[in-house]
């Protein structure tokens, strides 16, 4: 599908303007009832593409066009995090890869909804919109990146960029039926990127397809100077030759707690893959997963109470109100975040406070530590670890609206791959029987194997639609 428009657009047999129109109108007949887009930069978008058509040199994404999650930096455009603390900031400079989309020949068409400050897992945190799933406009999108994933699915761009700390690009892929792709930890530069974690975020593609996940994933990846985590690193390349079958351990931990359907689904899946000759599978035990929820989100709450410091209407966020520096801080701090973001910062704060830090932030770190090593030490012996992406297909609107408990625990496959810096994906491998919800298979492996991933998902890719 993108493959073949690609080809036509470098071709001139469709023009970058032609291409863009076809998003435009899709966007006029159904955006009012997805409310995928923060802002649709419509003019700009349309300016860009005429500039394009007229080009002779082509680069990798010449013509496609792209949304971009609003916690990256586009110089001159309104970067709000789906915050009110930031619905009037302009970024006064432009994201790394917003750079490299664009040196590329991409065209932005707007900035899409997400989570407040990426805090969720169905873009219900959004402080500024709502967006349905296009699949079933009664369900949640899945989030952070909702909006991101909406745009893909409903067909209003080629291509999306989101952000996955905890799984923030794979969950909504998995629940509106398209590819999410998270890369390994350092191997796209974050800077530019108002992120949840910094020890845990990365910025990756949304597509209808993996060979877009894997043509934006090649384009924004590599070492870049302004982010020290992407040091030496090589661009996420085409593919890894490496003898099939490739060894996939399944933990039989991920199936635990998961909804009968997805599970039968993805065990479907698997079988077909072993059955082509593509992967051979194992059954593992992997009991440290059962500490993940914990691990990940004491680490997150930490980092994020810590970032968020400069929300104080001085350095950032919405100006003063109030006589002294405590109250003015603190109304706007109250003011301007919404309960999600506050509940973080509070117990994040409780946790790294100097009588709690050993009992809680100290003991999660260490903890983390134990988890990679348990993952790296499976990822030695196996190629792949291969399950679903989310343990149910996307809920109900609403359904876990006073609940976040279970909003954390809905994160429980996805986190892992955060936790311990590894590449994963997720890639739709049909619907639910009963209700018709898209379902992911997630593929991870160890760190730096990104083009092994995307390969696997292609095979899955390949596979489903046969
Ligand atoms: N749902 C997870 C969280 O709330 C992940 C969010 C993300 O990946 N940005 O932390």
């Amino acid at each position: 599908m993108l493959e073949k428009k690609l080809v036509e657009l470098k071709s001139g047999k469709l023009s970058p303007s032609a291409n863009l129109q076809g998003f435009l109108k899709k966007i006029g007949e159904s955006e009012g009832k997805i409310g995928a887009f923060l802002e649709v930069y419509e003019k700009e978008a349309i300016e860009r593409a005429a500039y394009l058509d007229g080009k002779k040199t082509k680069g990798e994404l010449y013509g496609l066009v792209v949304s971009i999650k609003n916690n990256l930096a586009f110089k001159g455009h309104k970067m709000t995090c789906a915050s009110k603390m930031l619905e009037n900031y302009v970024a006064p400079y432009s994201a790394t890869v917003v750079e490299k989309l664009l040196a590329q020949d991409a065209i932005i068409i707007g900035a899409v909804n997400q989570d407040e400050f990426a805090c969720g897992s169905d873009c219900s945190y959004s402080a500024l919109k709502e967006t349905s799933n296009p699949v079933n406009i009664d369900r949640v999108p899945g989030g952070s990146s909702g909006g991101s994933g909406a745009s893909v699915a409903a067909g209003f761009c080629d291509l999306s960029l989101g952000s996955d700390t905890g799984g923030s690009i794979r969950c909504p892929a998995a629940f509106m039926g398209v590819v999410g792709f998270k890369p390994s930890y350092g191997r796209v530069s974050r800077y530019g990127l108002s992120d949840l974690a910094m020890s845990f975020d990365q910025i990756g593609p949304l597509s209808q397809t993996v060979f877009g996940a894997k043509l934006a994933a090649r384009v924004i990846s590599g070492a870049d100077e302004r982010d020290s985590t992407t040091c030496g690193v090589k661009p996420i390349g085409e593919t890894i030759k490496q003898k099939l079958p490739l060894n996939a351990a399944v933990p039989k931990q991920f199936f635990e707690g998961c909804d009968k359907e997805v599970s039968a689904l993805v065990k479907k899946t698997i079988e077909k893959l072993e059955s082509k000759g593509l992967v051979n599978v194992t059954e593992i035990d992997l009991p440290v997963l059962k500490y993940a929820i914990p691990i990940y989100y004491l680490n997150v709450f930490s980092e994020f109470a810590s970032a968020m410091q400069k929300f104080d209407g001085m350095r950032y966020g919405q100006p003063w109100e109030g006589s002294d520096l405590i109250s003015a801080v603190s109304a706007v701090r109250s003011n301007n975040f919404g309960p999600e973001v506050k509940r973080r910062i509070l117990l994040g704060t409780y946790i790294t406070t100097k009588e709690f830090r050993d009992a809680w932030y100290t003991k999660a770190l260490k903890a983390r530590q134990l988890f990679k090593s348990e993952l790296e030490k499976v990822l030695a012996d196996y190629d792949l670890l291969l399950g679903p992406t989310m343990p149910f297909a996307a809920w109900k609107k609403g359904q876990n609206a006073n609940n976040p408990l279970a909003m954390y625990l809905a994160d429980v496959l996805t986190i892992p791959a955060n936790t311990a810096g590894i590449p994963a994906g997720s890639v739709p491998i049909g619907l639910t029987p009963k209700e018709k919800m898209p379902v992911g298979l997630q593929v991870m492996a160890g760190w730096g194997k990104d083009e092994l991933v995307l390969e696997a998902m292609a095979q899955a890719e390949k596979i489903v639609n046969a």
